[in-house]
C-alpha cells in the first residue's frame, strides 16, 4: 500500500523564502517583520534581512505569511488514528481497557500502518514537523515494519517510541530486542525517522523491569519516554528513588507527571529529565491537573502533545490554548483570594512549549526548534491574511492565540514541502480513505465495540 506519489511533493531543492515576518525562537535571531529564509541541502544556510538568494535557488514568495519553526507534538500515540474520537468520555481506565486491551488487540499490522500513517498526515496538515510517537501497537516485528513504513512516508519528522505489543501472545519482542532493532532499523541519527524507547515506569510495574527499560535505552543511547504520575495509578515516590539511583537525565522524557510530589520536581529539574503534558486528555480523562505550574515552579519547560486522537483534535493550537487558559485563570483565582500568585504566562512561553521545549523533549535541541543556520529546515508558512487573523498587531500573539490549522499555508520538513496553499501535496485521499474505511470496519467488528451512538457513525 502507498498513497503518497513523492513526484508531486519534489525534493529538498535550494528554497528562498522572501520577505515573511519571521519568529525565529533563537534569542540570538528573535524576529524578523521583513526578512528572507535561506535553505540549501536540508538546512537553514542563512535568516536575515535583505539576503540575496542563491542562483540556483527557487523563490518562494513569503509577503502576507508568518514564517516560523515546524510544531513539536513530544507525545502522541499515531496508531489510534482508525479509531478516531471513538472514545469521547471515556476516563483513563476504561480507556486502557478499549484501547490496549480491546482495539489494540485486534488490530493487523496493515491497521497500525493505517493509524499511523493518516494520525501523521493529519499532524502535517496542523503545523506539525516533528512528532513523538509513542507506539503501543508492537505485538511483532511485522507491526514494528508497518509502522515504520507509515512514519518513513508520510515525510513527517518523527521519533518511533518502540513501545509495548498491542496483543502479548503474537511474537512480542519488546523491549529486550531494542538494540538489535537500531541496528537493523536506525543505521544514522540523521535519518527522518529515528528511535526512542516507549518505557514504562517503575510506579507502574516492577522496579527492576522499569530499571531494566532505563538501562536498554541508555545503552541505545536513546530517550526513554515514559508516562509517570497519573491519578490512581501505582505507587507514589518512585520517581525520586529512581533519581536517587542516577537513572534521570536529559535522555528521560516523562510525561503527564501530575501527581509528583515536589521532591520529584526538584529532581527532574536537577537532572535536566524533560517533561510532556497533554492538558486536554490529562483534563478530560483524569490523569490529574496539567502540570504547568509545578514545572515553572521548579524552573523546567514543559513540551505539549496531543496523546490520543480517540478523543481530542489533532492539532498542538488546541493544547496550547487549553494550557494557557489554564495557568491563567489558576493565578487568577490566588490573585483574587488575596493570595501571593505566580506570574501569568504569556504567547512567548506558548511559542516555547510546542517549539524549543519539543526539541528538548526529542533530544534534537539545536537541530529542530528554532530557524537559525544549521538548523534543519522544518519551517512553517503561516498565512496572516486569513479572515481569523488579519489584521495582524502582533505577529507572536496572532499565532500563540488567534491561528489555528487554517492557517497553515506551506509545511516543509528538512526542506522538503508537505503541505503548500494550504494542501497536502501529493495525498491519494480518496484510496486512503477508502482503506481507512475498510480497516476500521475491520477492528470495530473483530473487538465487538458497540459506539455510543452507532446511528451518527460515517
Ligand atoms: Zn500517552
Amino acid at each position: 500500500m502507498s498513497f503518497i506519489d513523492n513526484a508531486k511533493r519534489g525534493k529538498a531543492a535550494p528554497l528562498f523564502i522572501r520577505s515573511a515576518g519571521i519568529i525565529t525562537m533563537d534569542p540570538t535571531l528573535g524576529d524578523f517583520v521583513t526578512g528572507d529564509i535561506s535553505v540549501r541541502d536540508g538546512k537553514i544556510e542563512a535568516v536575515g534581512e535583505r539576503l540575496t538568494p542563491a542562483p540556483d535557488a527557487e523563490i518562494i514568495d513569503g509577503r502576507a505569511m508568518i514564517a516560523m519553526p515546524g510544531l513539536i507534538d513530544a507525545h502522541r500515540h499515531l496508531w489510534e488514528g482508525v479509531i478516531r474520537n471513538s472514545l469521547p468520555t471515556d476516563d483513563l481506565f476504561e480507556y486502557f481497557q478499549h484501547v490496549n486491551e480491546g482495539f489494540g488487540g485486534h488490530y493487523r499490522p496493515e491497521d497500525a500502518y493505517l493509524g499511523t500513517l493518516v494520525g501523521a498526515l493529519g499532524a502535517i496538515d496542523a503545523g506539525i514537523t516533528t512528532l513523538f510517537d509513542w507506539s503501543h501497537i508492537q505485538t511483532n516485528r511485522k507491526y514494528t515494519s508497518a509502522v515504520l513504513a507509515a512514519l518513513r512516508e508520510s515525510g513527517l519528522r518523527t521519533v518511533f517510541a518502540y513501545g509495548p505489543a498491542g496483543r502479548r501472545d503474537q511474537g512480542a519482542t519488546w523491549p529486550g530486542d531494542l538494540l538489535a532493532l537500531k541496528a537493523e532499523e536506525f543505521p544514522s541519527d540523521d535519518a527522518l525517522v529515528t528511535l526512542a524507547l516507549g518505557g514504562l515506569s517503575p510506579e507502574h510495574v516492577p522496579a527492576e523491569f522499569a530499571a531494566y527499560m532505563f538501562d536498554l535505552a541508555r545503552d541505545a543511547d536513546v530517550v526513554n519516554t515514559v508516562h509517570a504520575g497519573l491519578n490512581g495509578m501505582g505507587k507514589g515516590g518512585e520517581i525520586l528513588e529512581f533519581a536517587r539511583q542516577g537513572r534521570l537525565g536529559p535522555k528521560v522524557n516523562l510525561v503527564h507527571c501530575n501527581t509528583l510530589s515536589a521532591d520529584e520536581w526538584k529532581a527532574i529539574a536537577d537532572t535536566g529529565t524533560t517533561v510532556t503534558t497533554t492538558p486536554m486528555t490529562e483534563m478530560q480523562m483524569g490523569q490529574g491537573v496539567p502540570p504547568v505550574q509545578k514545572a515553572r515552579d521548579v524552573g523546567v519547560t514543559i513540551s505539549l502533545g496531543v496523546d490520543v486522537e480517540t478523543s481530542e483534535p489533532s492539532d498542538l493550537w488546541t493544547q496550547m490554548r487549553l494550557i494557557y487558559g489554564l495557568q491563567r485563570m489558576n493565578t487568577f483565582e490566588l490573585q483574587f483570594a488575596g493570595k501571593e500568585h505566580p506570574p501569568r504566562i504569556d504567547c512567548n512561553d506558548l511559542l516555547n512549549y510546542v517549539t524549543t521545549a519539543g526539541a528538548a523533549a526529542t533530544a534534537m535541541e539545536g537541530k529542530i526548534g528554532s530557524l537559525a543556520p544549521g538548523t534543519q529546515a522544518d519551517i512553517l508558512l503561516l498565512n496572516a491574511r486569513h479572515i481569523n487573523v488579519m489584521p495582524v498587531n502582533d505577529m507572536r500573539s496572532a499565532v500563540a492565540l488567534g491561528m489555528d490549522a487554517r492557517n497553515v499555508d506551506t509545511v516543509m520538513v528538512a526542506g522538503r514541502i508537505l503541505k503548500q496553499g494550504g494542501q497536502l501535496l501529493g495525498v491519494d485521499l480518496d484510496a486512503l480513505g477508502r482503506e481507512l474505511y475498510a480497516s476500521r470496519d475491520y477492528v470495530f467488528a473483530q473487538y465487538k465495540f458497540e459506539l455510543p451512538s452507532p446511528a451518527h457513525r460515517l
